[in-house]
């Protein structure tokens, strides 16, 4: 069993202002649990190749890539805001390119059988973006990305996206809204941002609409189903939109969720990757914003990753 950890330095030239929870010090305290619990010792290294935007179109519209593009600013202390959220600056669209690289890079390792997973540890972060927008600290959305580029370009039919963020990954539902390759299991605090998803576009989309307040033994059960639809759906790649946002000492949200609930969904993730795609999964870091509890979800996640 082999785990690549795919990012790049890149990823943290985004800096948003001091006061912006989406900020650079999330992937530094992840990279700081990863040595410090050990797992340095037992997981790869890669480096993300940054994304192309032929890439981008995979996902998104020319004219939105375009647009983006033209808004990027060049000079040190610019600052163009997409959305309320949603801010580019002098690195903005460097960071973004590697962290859409990241999946397509974790793809090709898989596919190749260097690594039997992945974990892409990037930011910005990628769900909230749909086909023609940026929102929610999403610039692009890089799931959805890697997920095209294994179905386009690498030949599979059939992919899971399991998003366990706390926010609706909108933009992912969106981008997949008329693609029945991808079962799309997403769940999120409801109502809360984005305040959609309640009323999935299609089957296949399984959306688990979470109340304020509910913890983890209840959430289980809410999701619970996931796993006899992921099985009867017999995917050849499941890629998981990891946000640990809805961990109890998150405070931009309000589930309960501990370390232990993401071990949990980890190994129902890693068991049907087991009986059906050699194992393989990709994973990619999303939302979560407390930095203690960041760093030590997402080394169980990888943790039980590995198994
Ligand atoms: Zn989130």
């Amino acid at each position: 069993m082999t785990i690549t950890i795919v990012g790049s330095p890149a990823c943290a030239l985004h800096n948003a202002d001091p006061e912006h929870p989406e900020h650079p010090a999330r992937m530094h305290s992840i990279n700081d649990q990863i040595v410090s619990s050990g797992l340095e010792l037992v997981v790869r290294f890669a480096d993300a190749h940054p994304a192309h935007f032929d890439d981008l179109l995979l996902a998104h519209d020319k004219a939105f890539v375009q647009r983006v593009f033209d808004l990027a600013p060049s000079e040190k202390g610019d600052r163009v805001w997409i959305d309320d959220d949603t801010i580019m600056m002098e690195h903005t669209l460097k960071a973004a390119l590697h962290s859409a690289g990241a999946g397509i890079t974790a793809v090709d390792m898989v596919m190749a059988n260097e690594t039997q997973s992945a974990f892409c540890l990037v930011r910005p972060p990628g769900h909230h973006a749909g086909r023609s927008t940026s929102a929610g600290f999403c610039l692009f959305n890089n799931i959805a990305i890697a997920a095209l580029h294994a179905l386009e370009h690498r030949g599979l039919e059939r992919v899971v996206i399991l998003d366990f963020d706390v926010h609706h990954g909108d933009g992912t539902e969106n981008i997949f809204q008329d693609d029945e390759r991808v079962l799309f299991c997403s769940s999120f605090q409801h109502p809360f941002y984005p305040f959609n998803g309640d009323q999935p576009t299609r089957d296949g989309i399984l959306n688990v609409p979470i109340p304020a307040g509910t913890k983890g033994s209840e959430y289980r059960e809410l999701v619970n189903h996931w796993w006899q639809a992921i099985d009867d759906f017999k995917p050849q790649l499941i890629f998981v939109s990891a946000g640990f946002d809805a961990h109890a000492q998150d405070d931009l949200a309000h589930l309960r969720l501990v370390e232990n609930d993401y071990v949990w969904l980890t190994e129902h993730i890693k068991a049907a990757a087991d009986k059906h795609c050699n194992g393989h999964i990709i994973s990619m870091l999303e939302g979560g914003y407390e930095l203690k509890s960041l760093s030590r979800s997402a080394v169980a996640h990888v943790k039980a990753l590995l198994g």
